[in-house]
């Protein structure tokens, strides 16, 4: 055991946020751009409807847990964040109670773990 008289101490604090993009990222300003032009292309329209309260229609602003958010078909993690060349769709518009909905249970819509 080493004796320490004072614990180890980091001269830096912990960082919370990153201040680089991942690679492949965009930039803040081109995921807001992204955001607009799917809301658009909904029309403002939830498109995954899992969520028994969703409201269907969700404001391109507004607070965090009522305006729509942008939704990716596909795992980012894996196939990146731009639109895919084929389909031109990479992402769908959604609240954020379906989007919630669609990571938890995937795009069945059903539990995987059945109820007892
Ligand atoms: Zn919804």
């Amino acid at each position: 055991m080493i004796e320490r008289r004072k614990p180890l101490k980091r001269p830096t604090p912990v960082r919370k946020r990153r201040l680089k993009l991942r690679r492949g990222e965009p930039t803040p300003e081109e995921k807001e751009n992204a955001r607009i032009i799917c809301y658009s292309r909904a029309k403002g329209m939830c498109q995954m409807p899992f969520s028994h309260t969703c409201p269907g229609y969700v404001p391109l602003n507004g607070d965090e847990w009522h305006r729509g958010q942008l939704a990716h078909l596909k795992a980012k993690r894996r196939f990146g964040w731009h639109e895919d060349e084929s389909t031109g769709q990479r992402h769908l518009w959604s609240c954020p109670e379906s989007h919630r909905l669609q990571h938890q249970f995937g795009w069945s819509g059903v539990k995987p773990c059945p109820k007892k």
